[in-house]
């Protein structure tokens, strides 16, 4: 193998290809000479030169360092490391990414940091990264010349093929939505310092760089309609398209909750098959592919789409009427309960829930047609009526009679004008609740005055004998 005479160092932030492109520049060799020795190519047209992320034999790496008079360590530090976990990611300075977040086939750089130094750097391979934070401007993706596309299917990337270096053009100053996004990624990824006040709101300020690609992406991707979201990483978006997209998904994100409300409501109104006739809408059918791919990931990496996408149904949720509702709605924690779970839970009737929930008391949805099978019930609500109706006000007869903690019979106190039953509006039944309150007080008045022996065998006392004996109000050592 002939020998190439220059050999420049590669930079640590320099992708390999970029590399590889610069020495055969350097060395006035038509770039084919170095990358048709690969095996890689071997029996192929070279129609991308793109080996970054390409799985590179042995035989490869060593003719690499070879020709290139590197060691072997220094040409594997280059490269986008697989991922031994997930042959959908790989590692970018030891940061799993997503692999489509890598372009591939598109190249996009800063011109002035080319004419600060003319080579290649890594960053720019992100899909995500739009803007240059070290001197504010857009990335440029095209010739400012002829408009010819910069990509990696040319052999140089620093010249356009009507003469122009990309290194001269001037630089179109950065949009701040993609400016604040580059430079969160270039920020996870440690190539700058992390004491800028550029972040992300809540709830992603700690989001990996890994589920921040993939939201960002499927964001992007809903927002266009863009089914397969490899299509960033090769030449479909022109930076400018994909950059006008990129601010408005970081607008729905620093509006969040709210924003994301806004986009969901946009999915459902863009359904083709949006029913007006009145019947209930299905989530699969409002929210189709958004739906599977928040709901279908295993790794929770949209875990933050997930919790706040059933927010919104939650809101919309009589508007709805499936069976899956309940499935999604409590996937990570119980939300609602069914018409019989809840009854229980309750100790009640499901006639009495009905009519908590017809009259507002407890919020939960029941059909009005009989062909729908589901009514339910916001778990919060019925744990808030719970505690209203134990520490407020009303006890159930039994509660009453549970709470007196003394034996006497909750009938006999009634009978003697001690206690009153309340029929409380808000059961509509007949049902007799008695005032936590009364029972507080009378037990404050008879305290210490009535006391039950502990070897006394019937189970309630009749008040009568209490109060007619006259004994329970001498002392506390006087007792029936
Ligand atoms: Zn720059
Ligand atoms: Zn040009």
């Amino acid at each position: 193998m002939q020998k190439l005479l220059l050999h420049p160092k590669p930079y640590d932030d320099e992708t390999l290809t970029g590399y590889l492109l610069r020495l055969s520049l350097k060395n006035i060799c038509n770039p084919k000479y170095i990358f048709s020795r690969l095996n890689y190519f071997s029996g192929k047209r070279i129609n991308n030169y793109f080996i970054d992320i390409a799985e590179l034999d042995p035989h490869d790496l060593l003719i690499i360092s070879e020709l290139t008079n590197n060691n072997l360590e220094r040409i594997l530090d280059l490269i986008i490391k697989q991922n031994s976990m997930s042959n959908q990611s790989c590692l970018f300075n030891e940061k799993v990414i997503p692999l489509f977040a890598v372009c591939t086939r598109k190249a996009k750089v800063c011109p002035i940091c080319l004419s600060e130094n003319e080579y290649h750097r890594k960053i720019w391979c992100l899909v995500t990264v739009t803007a240059c934070p070290h001197h504010k401007v857009m990335l440029i993706d095209s010739c400012e010349v002829c408009y010819e596309r910069l990509s990696w299917a040319k052999g140089n990337i620093f010249r356009c093929s009507c003469g122009h270096m990309h290194k001269k053009t001037k630089g179109v100053g950065a949009v701040k939505e993609c400016l604040k996004i580059s430079e969160i990624m270039f920020r996870k990824l440690g190539i700058l310092e992390s004491n800028s006040d550029n972040h992300f709101n809540e709830p992603f300020s700690c989001v990996d760089i890994n589920c921040l690609i993939c939201i960002l992406t499927l964001l992007l991707r809903q927002l266009y309609k863009v089914r397969d979201s490899r299509s960033f990483a090769g030449i479909n978006f022109s930076l400018r398209e994909y950059a006008d997209l990129q601010s408005q998904v970081l607008e729905i994100i620093e509006s969040w909750p709210k924003g994301y409300h806004s986009f969901l409501d946009n999915i459902r109104s863009n359904q083709k098959y949006y029913d007006t006739e009145g019947n209930k809408a299905q989530i699969y059918r409002d929210f189709g592919e958004f739906y599977v791919s928040i709901f279908s990931d295993k790794n929770n990496t949209y875990e933050i789409l997930k919790l706040e996408f059933i927010e919104y149904i939650k809101k919309h949720i009589d508007e709805y009427s499936s069976a899956s509702l309940f499935r999604i709605l409590n996937k990570n924690e119980i939300t609602f309960l069914g018409l019989v779970d809840a009854a229980k839970y309750l100790s009640i009737g499901t006639d009495k829930l009905t009519r908590l929930i017809e009259n507002n008391v407890i919020i939960g949805f029941v059909p009005k047609e009989k062909n729908m099978k589901y009514t339910y019930v916001y778990k919060t609500s019925i744990d808030s009526y719970i505690n209203n109706i134990r520490e407020n006000e009303y006890l159930s007869y039994n509660e009453a009679q549970d709470y007196l903690g003394i034996m006497l019979g909750l009938d006999d106190m009634v009978n003697h004008k001690l206690l009153v039953f309340h029929f409380e509006d808000h059961d509509y039944s007949k049902t007799r609740f008695i005032s936590k309150v009364e029972i507080d007080n009378l037990m404050f008045m008879i305290n210490g005055k009535v006391v039950i022996k502990e070897d006394y065998e019937i189970e309630k006392i009749p008040f009568a004998k209490v109060i007619d004996s006259g004994r329970a109000l001498k002392g506390p050592n006087d007792y029936i």
